[in-house]
């Protein structure tokens, strides 16, 4: 099959990067041929590389890895550091050959260690544990009968996702990285998931945010995915004011005016989704999340995102329950189900729907408090 070329390369302020969007190829390339934006900040002959990406083209329609080791070979970089934001295969495919083959140094967050080092901690109960949850109380959440279902199926992590390798070294929120005469920073944005990091280069206001942009985001069950967490990180990319924004899945973006509207998007989806499933409960009384999920998401099944937005729906109820907006009832047909509360009560004759940028700007009260710096 020919397949056509999906991404050019873009020369930035830092060096370049290979975009990697889901979605704007034809639908038969998208899966399992994506990979993640690859992002090179370049200074004095030396190279930090964010997420390698995933496998070559022969393999894959979109695989970068002959692009990312041509402009690693071309330019004759010296690769001293690889960022790993984050575990997901699309991200981590081409890790450890990049690693092997250039004798980078392999960086990530603490809280995503294990899980770069040993993917298949996905199948496990223990991962769900070690971030204070269990597959029982998510199962019992999505009303699924078998609490092995929350996890990521063994077949499909071996597929795809199982891409090991040995991280050199953690970094922390606030660290520096020096790369010829830049210092980068290291900031952490958990949400999409719980060691997400995004780095920042303030001489030339550039913010590599990755899947902080994802939607639906977050993609795993609470408390694997968290969407308080996940809002305070677009919070915290906001409020740096950047001039460039690489995203892991969409086309960069620049000018300052234009990546703070793309930032507030990605805020009004997520505070929208929580007004809407507030109005749902309103008008329907109690509904199980797979309920609010087919009512929220009707594109699900379209590009295989079900358990994504299901996931995504499922954290955002458990925000709103940590906000006491929310019930957690046990309905008469014995499923778990949720009630808007009185504090949750959306006002009378409200509707999900809000148009427009401007608009959502002004109704969204979060929104209106980050723009004004008040609550
Ligand atoms: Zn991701």
């Amino acid at each position: 099959m020919a397949t056509k070329p999906l991404w050019a390369t873009v020369e930035t302020p830092d060096g370049i990067v290979i975009p990697g969007p889901h979605g704007v190829s034809a639908e038969s390339e998208l899966y399992p041929g994506i990979s993640s934006m690859v992002a090179f900040i370049i200074s004095g002959g030396e190279a930090i590389m964010t997420d390698p990406g995933m496998r070559t083209r022969s393999e894959y329609p979109s695989g970068v890895l002959d692009e990312v080791c041509g402009i690693l070979d071309r330019r004759n970089l010296r690769l001293k550091y690889i960022v790993q934001t984050h575990w997901h295969f699309d991200h981590t495919g081409n890790t450890r050959y990049v690693k092997e083959r250039y004798g980078a140094e392999v960086l990530c967050h603490p809280k995503e260690r294990a899980i770069i080092e040993d993917p298949m901690l996905a199948t496990r109960p223990e991962y769900v544990e070690s971030f204070g949850g269990s597959v029982e109380e998510i199962a019992e959440d999505l009303n699924l009968e078998d609490p092995s279902a929350v996890l990521v199926p063994e077949d499909t992590m071996r597929g795809h996702w199982n891409h090991p390798v040995g991280v050199d070294r953690t970094v922390e929120d606030g660290e520096v990285l020096e790369v010829g005469d830049l210092e980068i920073r290291v900031m952490h944005t958990p949400g999409h998931t719980p060691g997400h990091l995004s780095l920042y280069n303030p001489s030339s206001e550039s913010l590599y945010l990755v899947d902080v942009m994802y939607w639906p985001t977050p993609i795993h069950p609470h408390p694997l995915g968290k969407a308080d967490e996940q809002i305070e990180s677009v919070r915290k990319c906001l409020a740096l004011e950047a001039e460039y924004l690489f995203p892991g899945h969409e086309l960069p973006r620049s000018g300052r005016q234009d990546t703070k509207d793309y930032l507030e998007d990605v805020l009004v989806k997520q505070l929208q989704l929580e007004r809407r499933l507030l109005v749902l409960l309103d008008r329907h009384g109690t509904l199980t999340i797979p309920e609010l999920h087919a009512e929220t998401f009707v594109i699900k099944e379209r590009y295989d995102y079900g358990p994504y937005s299901l996931n995504c729906v499922h954290s955002h109820v458990r925000r709103l329950l940590q906000q006491r907006k929310v019930a957690r009832v046990k309905r008469d047909d014995g499923q778990v189900a949720w009630a808007v509360t009185e504090e949750g009560r959306p006002p009378q004759g409200a509707s999900g729907v809000v148009g427009g940028h401007e608009r959502a700007m002004e109704e969204v009260p979060l929104l209106k408090g980050l723009v004004t710096g008040r609550e």
